[in-house]
């Protein structure tokens, strides 16, 4: 049976004469201005797009559920995790950082593996990536480093050379590039990543001690992911394999799983260890600080809207709830600002109102009016717009407040800091990968730095060396060999802070 037809209407809700005939004087025209519904219907369409993300613009993602599996409420009094079985409902999003909105999945690039739970107490994100470590330990550096991936401002291409360049001059970045020229740096869809909370939280307890954590997210679906030629065959046919292969995972009740798991380190041993706990660029290494199941996240449902829940969802690591908390990570603490900033500035003041960042709990403040106030007073209580009121207004809980952090240091910039050791942990992920994927992480890197300046080539190659004599020769073996080849067919290496020379 046909469902009875809705009548269109202006967005004023009045009935619409005509969607397809403009009002004109006579037959053939002119149009006439009075003709309201074909002005509002154009100008809707010029402001269908909103800034998009200055990073991590492509995404997907869908939502879900969290289901606890093993009790952790000796670390943490966290709703969300304070009984086997509790199950909260869950938006994710899986995106890469580089390209632009309509740039092609399939591209080698890190990958964002963000998690909104929305819990009893407000929503807790876990806005991370599919890799633990990141580029830079401090957020001066985070800009810069953006913008050797994005495009160069004469050429409008992206630049290998600013990439290397970059890259060069802080060996801190070895971890991350290492783990992005490897097998892991095209997955093939979000559910076949593991995803990490990449920076240090921490965790505390009922009895107010506290506890550093790290998140995991390990996919049990198994790793699936593309080789550079594979790749360049996908993007042929498709730019949005990323997306299709979740879309339609879910789509087919195939429903992707990851367990989450957290490396757990007393307060006190982060006096201890030889490296920074808190510095992104490292790890905890697994024999020291074993990971510990804690749940299940399950995906299950494709959003009814993309732009509504996928395109307007803002995850930010400030979203923490009462038993999660910071750490002195300094990329944390900026990130801290500037996620909810980016938010503000892309989607409006009042971006938590959206339905997609919408706490499921009740939502009462002090903040008042601002663009996109289409929502009512908080409280139901229009007197109690300030504080302290005598009118019943929302008052705080001293309850929630986290056991007090002990600090101290002179203040400074510690950017010198040579006790770093940034060679050894990009060698240990080295070590662990197969012979074959070796040969692949060489011959990555030997393709991605053909073009780039000769003085920058050599100091890069010296950091693989540091990290291993392996790596380092494997690498610039390959280098040269792709090097020689492409000289001998005469296929130049494109430099694209220069003009073309292939043309
Ligand atoms: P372990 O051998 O205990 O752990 C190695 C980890 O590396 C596992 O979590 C594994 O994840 C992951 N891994 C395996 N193959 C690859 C790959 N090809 N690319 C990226 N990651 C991979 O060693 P350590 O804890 O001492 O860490 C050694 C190195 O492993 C580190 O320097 C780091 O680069 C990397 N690593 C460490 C992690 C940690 O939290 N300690 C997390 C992820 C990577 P999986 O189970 O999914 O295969």
């Amino acid at each position: 049976m046909m469902a009875t037809k809705k009548t269109l209407t202006t967005s004023a809700g009045t009935p619409m004469p005509s969607n397809e005939n403009s009002l004109t004087a006579g037959k053939r025209g002119p149009v006439l201005m009075q003709d309201y519904q074909l002005i509002e219907k154009l100008a809707h369409q010029n402001r269908e797009r909103i800034p998009e993300r200055t990073v991590h613009a492509k995404g997907t993602g869908a939502f879900g559920k969290f289901t606890v599996t093993q009790d952790i409420t000796k670390y943490t009094c966290a709703d969300v995790f304070s009984k086997i079985g509790k199950e909260t409902k869950v938006l994710t999003r899986f995106s890469t950082v580089a390209g632009e909105k309509g740039a092609a999945d399939a591209e080698r690039d890190v990958r964002g593996f963000s998690v909104k739970f929305y819990t009893q107490q407000g929503n807790w994100d876990v806005a991370g990536n599919n890799t633990p470590v990141f580029f830079v330990r401090d957020a001066y550096k985070f800009p810069d480093f953006i913008h050797t991936q994005k495009r160069h401002p004469r050429t409008n291409l992206r630049s290998a050379e600013a990439m290397w360049d970059f890259w060069s001059q802080h060996p801190e970045s070895l971890h991350q590039v290492t783990t992005l020229m490897s097998d892991r740096g095209i997955p093939v869809g979000p559910q076949y990543m593991n995803g990490y909370g990449s920076h240090t939280y921490s965790f505390w307890n009922k009895n107010g001690e506290r506890f550093w954590v790290k998140f995991h997210f390990k996919t049990m679906q198994g790793h699936r992911f593309y080789t550079n030629a594979q790749a360049a065959e996908v993007i042929g046919k498709t730019r949005e394999s990323f997306h299709e292969s979740l879309f339609y995972a879910i789509e087919k009740g195939e429903f992707p799983k990851w367990k989450l798991m957290v490396q757990i380190m007393p307060e006190k041993d982060a006096e201890k260890t030889a490296y920074n706990p808190f510095d992104l660029t490292k790890v905890w290494p697994h024999a020291d600080y074993p990971l510990h199941e804690v749940g299940i996240l399950e995906l299950n449902e494709n959003p009814s809207n993309y732009f509504q829940y996928i395109e307007n969802a803002a995850y930010s690591p400030s979203n923490v709830v009462p038993g999660i908390g910071f750490s002195p990570d300094k990329m944390l603490q900026a990130r801290i600002f500037s996620y909810a900033d980016a938010h503000r500035y892309r989607l409006g003041t009042h971006y938590e109102m959206l339905p997609a960042n919408k706490s499921v709990v009740e939502v009462n403040n002090y903040h008042k009016d601002g663009s996109m106030r289409f929502f009512e007073n908080f409280n139901e209580n229009p007197d109690a717009y300030y504080e302290p009121n005598t009118k019943g207004g929302p008052v705080a809980d001293p309850s929630v407040q986290e056991p007090p952090l002990k600090i101290s240091g002179d203040a400074d910039r510690y950017g010198n800091d040579q006790a770093y050791d940034d060679f050894k942990q990009p060698g240990d992920l080295y070590r662990i990968l197969e012979e074959d994927e070796k040969k692949r992480l060489h011959q990555t890197i030997g393709g991605a730095l053909q073009g780039v300046s000769e003085h920058i080539v050599k100091l890069q190659l010296q950091h693989f060396y540091k990290a291993d004599e392996n790596y380092g020769k494997g690498v610039e073996e390959a280098y040269t060999m792709i090097k020689k080849n492409s000289e001998a067919t005469s296929e130049k290496p494109m430099d694209f802070t220069k003009e073309n020379p292939n043309l």
